[in-house]
């Protein structure tokens, strides 16, 4: 079971002057949802994403998965970061098999494994090209295909469309609720794009900024395939702005006094 329960969990980076960066998170995360986090820059999203990797350890707290303590991280829980980060020496179909070549998959399940994700998120016939040679959008879909190739049962996206130009982004957006759609991982979204978070996510949680705390969580009950315009859409974009808006004002609130 591909889920995850946060307890309690807090996070301080140590330093001359220690930072509290997530403050008492307690969320549960259900095999097979995809959830989005959405928050302003600084308010520890990617710390978050990271504790859920295994990479960091929370100051307090604990985060299950699977039921089971989460100690460090384990090819069960992919990562796709913003800047996906492959080798340039090695062709795209030589990056998309790393995973599987550091664990030691023999030939034949290296090539079905890496045709079968490339083929999933449109790369085909770019087995032999350099990542040189790709545009940034189709790095990105590299970069998936690469953690996916790997058949995680979780995908841990960090803003992983925040650098492309804004239409590839919202092809990438599709092709990626349809990849969704046919394997049914369970997938932690992170992004600062409101209309991004509640296109994807099955429900999105709002972190408030310094020390990120959990905001409020909105549902988004919508089946797929979503239409950018659906009006009910819409509205949870604007609750959603709302919400930002009312964090805001009692910022400025606490300032002032
Ligand atoms: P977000 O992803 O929402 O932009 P981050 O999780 O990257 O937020 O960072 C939240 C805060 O924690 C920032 O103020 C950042 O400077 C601090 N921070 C992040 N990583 C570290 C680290 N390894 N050491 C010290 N401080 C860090």
């Amino acid at each position: 079971m591909a889920g995850f329960s946060i307890n309690g969990v807090s996070k301080i980076y140590d330093g001359l002057t220690p930072t509290e960066t997530l403050s008492n998170i307690n969320l549960t995360i259900k095999d097979g949802e995809f959830l989005s986090i959405l928050g302003p820059s600084g308010c520890g999203k990617s710390t978050l994403l990271e504790i859920l990797a295994g990479l960091q350890l929370p100051t307090r707290g604990e985060v299950l998965f699977g039921g089971k303590k989460l100690q460090g991280p384990d090819k069960k829980r992919g990562v796709v970061f913003q800047d996906p980060s492959l080798y340039p020496w090695r062709t795209i179909f030589q990056n998309v098999e790393l995973g599987l070549e550091i664990r030691g998959a023999d030939k034949a399940e290296r090539k079905a494994a890496v045709q079968k994700y490339m083929d999933m998120v449109g790369l085909r016939g770019f087995e032999q090209k350099y990542p040189h040679q790709l545009s940034g959008g189709m790095k990105q879909r590299a970069g998936l295909a690469r953690a996916l190739a790997n058949h995680p049962e979780v995908l841990l996206m960090d803003e992983p469309f925040g650098a492309v130009d804004h239409l590839t982004r919202l092809q990438l957006q599709d092709d990626l609720l349809q990849i969704w759609e046919a394997e049914r991982k369970t997938v932690v979204f992170v992004t600062h794009d409101v209309s991004e978070a509640v296109f994807l996510g099955d429900r999105v949680v709002l972190l408030s900024p310094r020390p990120g705390r959990i905001n409020s969580i909105f549902h988004v009950p919508q089946k797929r395939p979503r239409r950018r315009d659906d009006i009910e859409l819409l509205k949870i974009q604007n609750d959603i702005y709302a919400a930002i808006h009312d964090v805001k004002t009692q910022e400025d609130l606490e300032f002032v006094i």
